[in-house]
């Protein structure tokens, strides 16, 4: 058995992240990851994606973008060489092909059982992913066999779909691309729409992540919003990795479908929520009030006459009385995709740190066992917690609370 004061588990930007500020505090540590390093996107992306983000705005602790292009979006292939060479240029100390089959407690620490041998450690660091398993609705059970359904981390381009109709369900970042690139193919496209963020890719001239980065949007603290839990669910922002937006209404211009959230199978049909007009005109208000946000911040700090004057997008065109039933017996529906969210996967985690919905108790990533600390997810600390340019803040936050833990100097963790 080997032995490190940390283990951290997962090669992705988070556990990388953790990577360098534990070796900036002297601290011992190995990273253990069950594929390459950057293994979620080099194995679970789709061909087309591109990051949302702009390419500045991934900074990681040591390491940014040095590139001509700051307000590009990634490619995969891109995204993958950026977290390949963080790991070189920080000398991660990462064992790849090693997959963590089990941590639970031991020794005052513990005992991470891996397929390649076990480590024991007195602090653990999970670093594993937030969207390990995509999220797919029980009435998924009900869909006639004559249906293919796909999740996204099944989905690579539309040369897998048969020719004829695609159900996208869901509406944020992942289903508006992937009805977008579906429709070009050639292939008509509904779309079920639940709750969703509308947000335009620019505003005022800047791209809507500049404005929340610069007004402090991202960087609100989990213990300082009103409702965490909630802040901890909402989807992502309709916006893509290209230079316009990609709302319902630049998905109904080309002809996409819309229909209300997906509400149950029966018989073969398709039954639909009667709640679309409503989600879109609640979708719309968050939308103006981040945008107020926005124009606040930007008088209070004198940049109105730099920037183009505020503006309001139109609302979400919907029409008056969307179908509620879909007939998925008649042949028109090919295949189905499930853009309805991810969620983590700690199968492997056989520490009693899970609560009744299968979710670690934590308060800001320390977790409710000694010496165990979470990376990587929605909201964490920070609302950027779950993005790359996340990861930096939190790390060093966690990795002080760590070493004084290590220490013996560390409060107990609020849970
Ligand atoms: C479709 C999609 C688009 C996104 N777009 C953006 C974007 O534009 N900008 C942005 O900033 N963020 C984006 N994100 C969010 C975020 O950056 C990713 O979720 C990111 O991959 C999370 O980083 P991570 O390091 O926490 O997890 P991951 O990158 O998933 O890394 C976790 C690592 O842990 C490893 N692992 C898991 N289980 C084990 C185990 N048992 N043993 C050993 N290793 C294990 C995995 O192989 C993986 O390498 C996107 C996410 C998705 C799903």
């Amino acid at each position: 058995m080997r032995t490190a004061t940390t283990v951290v588990i997962g090669a992705g930007h988070a556990g990388l992240a953790m990577s360098k500020c534990l070796a900036d505090r002297s601290i011992d540590h190995v990273v253990l990851e069950r594929g390459e390093v950057a293994n979620s996107w080099r194995t679970e992306r789709w061909d087309s994606l591109r990051l949302l983000t702009p390419n500045w705005q991934s900074r990681l602790p040591g390491f940014g973008y040095d590139g001509d292009d700051p307000d590009g979006y990634r490619t995969m292939p891109e995204v993958i060489e950026f977290i390949d060479r963080y790991a070189g240029v920080i000398s991660a100390p990462v064992e790849t092909y090693t997959k963590v089959t089990s941590v639970r407690e031991a020794d005052s620490g513990y005992r991470v059982r891996t397929d390649r041998g076990d480590w024991q450690a007195r602090t653990v660091v999970l670093a594993t992913g937030a969207c390990n398993i995509p999220r797919v609705p029980a009435v998924a059970a009900a869909v006639p066999d004559n249906i293919a359904t796909l999740t996204p981390k099944e989905y690579r381009n539309p040369d897998q779909l048969a020719d004829g109709g695609v159900l996208v369900v869901g509406a944020s970042a992942t289903g508006t691309q992937l009805a977008l690139e579906i429709h070009r193919s050639g292939r008509p496209v509904t779309m079920a729409v639940g709750e969703h963020i509308r947000a335009p890719r620019t505003y005022r001239g800047k791209d809507l992540e500049w404005w929340m980065d610069k007004a402090g949007v991202l960087d609100e603290r989990y213990d300082e919003i009103e409702d965490i839990v909630r802040a901890r669910k909402v989807p992502s922002l309709q916006l893509a990795g290209q230079p316009v937006t990609l709302d319902l209404n630049a998905l109904t211009a080309i002809g996409v479908k819309l229909v209300g959230r997906l509400a149950g199978i029966a018989d073969g049909k398709a039954q639909f929520s009667g709640s679309l007009r409503n989600q879109c005109a609640l979708s719309d208000l968050k939308m103006g009030r981040l945008l107020d946000t926005i124009d606040e911040w930007a008088t209070e700090n004198g940049l109105d006459d730099e920037v183009e004057p505020p503006y309001r997008l139109p609302p979400t065109d919907v029409e008056e009385s969307p179908p509620l039933l879909l007939d998925l017996t008649k042949g028109k529906i090919k295949t189905i995709i499930w853009a309805t969210g991810f969620r983590p996967d700690y199968s492997w985690l056989d520490v009693p740190v899970l609560d009744r919905k299968g979710q670690i108790r934590h308060d800001g990533g320390v977790v409710d066992a000694p010496g165990m600390y979470l990376m990587g997810m929605q909201f964490l600390r920070r609302r950027k917690s779950a993005l790359i340019d996340g990861a930096g803040d939190d790390a060093r936050d966690l990795s002080v609370h760590l070493k004084a833990y290590l220490n013996g100097g560390a409060p107990a963790p609020r849970c």
